[in-house]
């Protein structure tokens, strides 16, 4: 700072250096106090959407009593399966559904061994 007034000068550029320092960390303060507002409040809306979604999984469950599942029966394991769980595949012209991919997987193979 090239000014002639000498100490006051100083002191005037301290004391604004000061200011500006306090104000920065009110700004600051206030920033973090922002955030962690945000942060709570993120926390309040997980719990909540947490605990809504739990909600609705016990009305589907009320429901699925109500509506009886559609059952499939896999021609590999011959285990009843509900149908949208089950892998739909068509073989040979057949809509079949399995239990899962080794099923499919086997039934497949020993169709085609079948036929050879
Ligand atoms: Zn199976």
């Amino acid at each position: 700072m090239g000014c002639g007034y000498g100490a006051q000068c100083c002191f005037v550029f301290i004391s604004n250096t000061w200011q500006h320092g306090k104000q920065l960390l009110e700004t600051g303060v206030i920033m973090l106090r922002l955030i962690l507002f945000i942060i709570s409040t993120l926390i309040l809306y997980a719990i909540l959407h947490l605990l809504i979604k739990d909600m609705p999984s016990i009305r589907k469950r009320v429901n699925r009593r109500v509506e009886p599942e559609e059952l499939v029966q896999d021609p590999y394991c011959l285990t009843y399966i509900p149908k949208r769980l089950a892998i739909k595949k068509n073989v040979a012209g057949k809509e079949c559904y399995f239990c899962n991919r080794n099923c499919l997987e086997n039934y497949l193979k020993n169709g085609m061994r079948e036929k050879g």
